[in-house]
């Protein structure tokens, strides 16, 4: 039903390819993170509730939208669009034709999630399945947990009259986050210019968050003691950073489950929150869709792969441009990013 070509993943039945990492002429968007969602494609069928922020990604495309569980047939393929609960939007994309199902799911988590529909178990034959985090170091703690870690780490540093930077990625993480605060914060959280327009588009989604106050050219060092800030990864190191009185910096992802990490990237402090499965959550899923046939696309591929096939499956890694966390934490870290294409 589906074929690796360069441009990206081909439903020839369908005449359409799912996330093309370059221009086609139709496109099926499982959500707006940059690397599955590239410009350039002459038409975009998303569901409904990421059409606004792919519409903020790609300002100039044609973008039409679905809604969850509503079946639409293309070319002979029927096609459906359920929630994967990455970030807002997010969609596995199932797909029928003579019986058989496929559903690529895209990026995908189990944990629990304010912004975004919860992931929709569906049975199928055949399940493209991500591995971002595919390795047993990685569990997630509940979000609960995480955030009251986030909260006594800014309460700490405020009492001291220092700041406090949270690192995070632009779409899908900081309005997570700033969900999980919104019983907590008793003033706005700071944001970076970057994280603006994604939160603005959260907000007019319907999301509740917690208030923000976006920082200006003029705010700077005692204004700023005390405040929680979210950034993108991007602006560290960055002159941005001096209006920042004395920052405490951490960094919020799955990647920060690896103490070496954090100390190796110099963060004073890492929280373990990320919009991806962990080990048990990829194998759970897996095991519910029932499928026989597991494709595996980015993230720690061979590994999944390897470790289904001694389970008794059949197992294939398939090769995209997707990237994962771990691939976008080195890019980031070495360069200033073009912010609104960071990954989650
Ligand atoms: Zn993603
Ligand atoms: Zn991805």
């Amino acid at each position: 039903m589906i074929a690796e070509t360069p441009r990206g993943l081909f439903c020839e039945g369908g005449g359409f390819y799912i996330d093309p990492w370059q221009p086609v002429d139709r496109a099926l968007i499982t959500h707006a993170h940059a690397d599955h969602a590239s410009a350039g494609s002459r038409a975009y069928l998303c569901a409904t509730p990421g059409a606004q922020i792919l519409r903020r990604r790609l300002p100039d495309a044609t973008i039409a939208s679905i809604d969850y569980g509503v079946p639409v047939t293309i070319g002979n393929v029927r096609v459906s669009f359920h929630p994967a609960g990455h970030i807002l939007g997010s969609a596995q994309i199932r797909l029928e034709r003579g019986g058989e199902v496929w559903v690529v799911s895209g990026d995908y988590k189990r944990a629990p999630d304010a912004t975004c529909a919860p992931f929709e178990p569906l049975r199928c034959d055949v399940f493209v399945t991500e591995a971002t985090f595919a390795l047993p170091i990685y569990t997630w703690d509940p979000p609960s947990i995480v955030v009251r870690e986030i909260v006594d780490w800014w309460h700490a540093a405020r009492q001291e009259g220092r700041s406090c930077v949270l690192f995070c990625y632009v779409l899908g993480k900081a309005q997570r986050v700033l969900a999980l605060l919104q019983p907590f914060a008793d003033v706005p959280i700071r944001i970076h210019g970057a994280l603006a327009g994604l939160t603005d588009a959260y907000r007019e989604s319907g999301i509740a968050l917690a208030a923000t106050e976006r920082i200006t050219e003029d705010m700077r060092g005692p204004t700023l003691a005390g405040s929680l800030v979210l950034a993108p990864l991007s602006a560290r190191g960055t002159v941005w950073m001096r209006r920042l009185p004395r920052p405490s910096t951490a960094f919020a992802s799955g990647l920060m489950r690896v103490r070496g990490v954090r100390r190796q990237r110099g963060f004073d402090r890492g929280f373990v929150l990320s919009d991806h499965a962990d080990w048990p959550g990829l194998l759970a899923t897996i095991r519910e869709t029932g499928a026989p046939r597991v494709f595996v696309t980015h993230g720690w591929s061979d590994a999944l792969a390897r470790y289904l096939a001694e389970a008794g499956l059949e197992t294939q890694v398939m090769r995209t441009a997707f990237e994962g966390e771990a691939g976008e934490f080195g890019a980031a870290a070495a360069a200033s990013a073009d912010e609104t294409g960071e990954r989650s």
